[in-house]
C-alpha cells in the first residue's frame, strides 16, 4: 500500500499505541490517578504502587516510549517538572533523600511503555534495594568508555 513505510505509518503506529497506553489514559482523564502536577507538556501523579510514601512518576503528555524515542526538549520539561516538584516532597514526607529512576526498555524493567522518571523519597532503614557495582579495573573501565566515546 502506499502509505506502507511513510510518516502517515508511523503516525497511525504511534495513535494504535497511544490508545493502549495507561499513562495516556490517566492523562486524557479516562482513568483514575492522585495527580499532584501538570503543566502543557508534563503530568505528575503518585505511583499505584510505591516503593515509598511520595513516590511520584513524571510523564511527557504526548506518548514517546524510550529514552531514544523521546526528544531532548521532551525530556527537559520533565526533569524542570521533576526540580519544581522535589522541595514539596521534601516538606510533605520529610525523606531522608530521594532517588531518581528511569526504566528505559523491558529489558531494564520498563513495565509501562510511556516513557517516566520515578521520584522515589527514601527514609531511614528502608531497605529499598538499588543495584549493586561491581569492582572494575581501571583498564575495563577505559575500554568500555572509549568504546561508547567512538559513537558519540
Ligand atoms: P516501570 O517498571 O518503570 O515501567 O514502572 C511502572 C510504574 O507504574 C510502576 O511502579 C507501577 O506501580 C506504576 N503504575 C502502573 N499503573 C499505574 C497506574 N494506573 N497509576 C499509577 N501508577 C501506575
Ligand atoms: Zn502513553
Amino acid at each position: 500500500m502506499a502509505w506502507r513505510g511513510s510518516g502517515f505509518e508511523s503516525q497511525l503506529v504511534h495513535l494504535i499505541k497511544m490508545k493502549d497506553c495507561i499513562f495516556c489514559k490517566i492523562i486524557k482523564k479516562e482513568i483514575p490517578a492522585e495527580i499532584i502536577y501538570e503543566n502543557k507538556t508534563t503530568l505528575a501523579f503518585l505511583d499505584i504502587n510505591p516503593v515509598n510514601p511520595g513516590h511520584v512518576l513524571v510523564i511527557p503528555k504526548k506518548h514517546f516510549s524510550t529514552l531514544e524515542e523521546t526528544p531532548q526538549e521532551t525530556l527537559i520539561e520533565v526533569i524542570k517538572t521533576t526540580k519544581k516538584l522535589v522541595p514539596a516532597i521534601n516538606q510533605s514526607v520529610n525523606p531522608i533523600g530521594i532517588n531518581l529512576g528511569l526504566n528505559n526498555k523491558k529489558g531494564a524493567g520498563q513495565l509501562v511503555p510511556h516513557i517516566h522518571l520515578h521520584i522515589m523519597p527514601r527514609f531511614e532503614g528502608d531497605k529499598h534495594k538499588l543495584l549493586e557495582g561491581k569492582k572494575t579495573q581501571p583498564e575495563q573501565l577505559k575500554q568500555v568508555a572509549d568504546k561508547i566515546k567512538t559513537f558519540l
